[in-house]
């Protein structure tokens, strides 16, 4: 065992410690096997630094094998002869057994993200279990239409049409670190209802707890080949996926940069492409509002999950009237969160996931302090074991700055106070190549629902942040992507519509 595995032995589960002692492979056709280079690479512990588990380096040939797996899977009829009500018991079995083991799984993505293994807990696994759960409902409701015709050039002559949903085909997708599990089970479910199959490739930086699903994939009784899992990087895993000729469809969850990638390598044989990526988004608080529950509540929008959240509420407007006493309240929320390992009982706050994020947030926060802003809680990043960065609240920001401007994926937050309910603040808030969510507080009905229409959001939040249901479509206006995942809407991602005409 690694030092580093001893060392965690007195914290986590045995079950976990096993998990982590072998090596652990790609899951190709209902099969654990290694990287057919042989390679392997290390995983860390983001709180020290650490490497805990040696994980298979896929690359090209694995995703090939994947794919051709996962178009034997599509093809040869066990999977497509399920019926839609057996596969909704099998998307349901999963849910169960990601409940079963929640302990195991909230360890697993503490460790490896550095989360807090309360918000584990209570978020992420959970969310994951719902999301299998509400899809399996799904399974059975693929239901097509009957359209009636008037074609105008064949009078008299009658037709009955229909539609098909048809699966899309073998699905590629890649998902980001920081909601390791729950991507994978946004993702996963809605192709798994709508009868495809699929090569998911995760972050390299977080492949444990996909890895442990895809064991639970297999002791629910999952056909081979309908879910490959690969884990690699981005750069030539990832890139291997999207552009693979043998890859119908790709839904990708990152960087907004990536997602560009992604679209050039799909364009070639003009794969379908949904996106989920990054975001600015602004979170205004009225002078209306309640602010015991408004002032806790842009805390909450901004450090949950560190500010690695693509819907973090980063851009903190608030009416001028209550401007101080708000960005008090923030800066003093911030100045309470307690940062520590995430396994370590009473963290509020883990490190950023490695040391890439660390430098960027770092960099972000020091060229926003050398750009003039002020920093009224946090403002730098810690020296030492793991990659932990103080929660901050900047002021005295300008709209031309890069802490504004561009998305920092971490517990920063700026706030800037507005003059009343205007045009203004909807151009502000709306100033921004992003379009993910929103939030706003106040007592009035109006405002909020007027302010709701006006901004360019996929979601807007009001006198609530953050709140996610797998019924709820999520996505982006603007840059911030294609498509929506969750809800019914996701189902849109993975199936071809065919009409079929028959003349009477
Ligand atoms: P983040 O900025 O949040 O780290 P990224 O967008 O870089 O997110 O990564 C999200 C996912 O995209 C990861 O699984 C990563 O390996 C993958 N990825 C990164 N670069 C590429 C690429 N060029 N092609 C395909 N996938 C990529």
């Amino acid at each position: 065992m690694t030092a580093a595995l001893k060392a965690l032995s007195s914290i986590i589960s045995k079950s976990n410690i096993d998990f982590l002692k072998a090596p652990k492979k790609l899951l190709i056709d209902g099969k654990w096997v290694p990287a057919a280079s042989g390679s392997t690479f290390g995983v860390t512990n983001p709180a020290t630094g650490e490497v805990i588990a040696q994980v298979a380096e896929g690359d090209r040939e694995d995703v090939d094998r994947a794919v051709k797996a996962a178009r034997r899977a599509l093809e040869d009829g066990d999977w497509s002869r399920m019926t839609p009500s057996e596969r909704g018991k099998l998307i349901w079995r999963i849910g169960d057994l990601i409940s079963k083991y929640k302990e195991e799984l909230a360890e697993l993505e503490a460790l490896d993200n550095g989360k807090p293994i309360s918000v584990a807990r209570a978020a992420d696994v959970p969310l994951s279990a719902d999301m299998f759960h509400y899809m399996a409902g799904w399974a059975t409701k693929n239901e097509g239409k009957t359209i009636p015709l008037s074609v105008l050039y064949t009078p008299g002559a009658r037709y009955h049409s229909y539609t098909r949903p048809e699966p899309v085909g073998v699905v590629g997708q890649i998902i980001p670190w920081n909601f390791p599990l729950l991507m994978a089970a946004w993702k996963l479910a809605p192709v798994l209802a709508t009868g495809c199959t699929v090569v998911l490739k995760v972050a390299e930086e977080t492949p444990l707890s996909a890895l442990r699903l895809g064991e639970i994939l297999l002791e629910a009784g999952l056909p081979d080949g309908v879910v490959n899992i690969i884990t690699g990087f981005g750069e030539t895993a990832g890139a291997a996926l999207a552009s693979h000729p043998g890859v119908e469809k790709v839904a990708f969850t990152g960087s907004t940069e990536v997602g560009k990638l992604i679209v050039k390598a799909a364009a070639n044989d003009l794969k379908k492409v949904t996106l989920e990526l990054g975001g600015k988004s602004p979170n205004i608080v009225l002078a209306d509002a309640d602010l015991d529950v408004a002032i806790p509540g842009a805390a909450s929008a901004i450090f949950f999950n560190h500010g690695q959240c693509c819907c973090a509420g980063s851009r903190l407007y608030v009416e001028k009237k209550v401007f101080d006493r708000v960005v008090e309240g923030v800066a003093e929320y911030a100045k309470k969160i307690k940062v520590g390992p995430g396994l370590e009982p009473g963290t509020e706050m883990g490190p950023m996931v490695s040391p890439v994020q660390h430098e960027r947030v770092g960099s972000y926060l020091e060229s926003g302090l050398k750009e003039g802003a002020k920093a009224v809680a946090g403002g730098k990043k810690r020296e030492g074991k793991g990659y932990f960065i103080d929660p901050t609240v900047l002021v005295d920001t300008k709209p031309a700055m890069k802490v504004i401007r561009e998305e920092i994926f971490g517990p920063v937050v700026c706030a800037m106070p507005f003059n009343g309910l205007d045009a203004d603040i909807v151009r502000q808030a709306n100033d921004t190549i992003y379009g993910l969510a929103a939030g706003v507080w106040t007592r009035d009905l109006s405002k909020a629902h007027t302010l709701a229409a006006q901004l360019k959001a996929g979601t807007v939040w009001i006198n609530c942040y953050n709140i996610f249901d797998s019924a709820l479509p999520f996505g982006g206006y603007k840059q911030s992507g294609w498509g929506r995942e969750m809800g019914e809407a996701v189902l849109n991602n993975y199936p071809e519509t065919k009409p079929v005409t028959v003349r009477l």
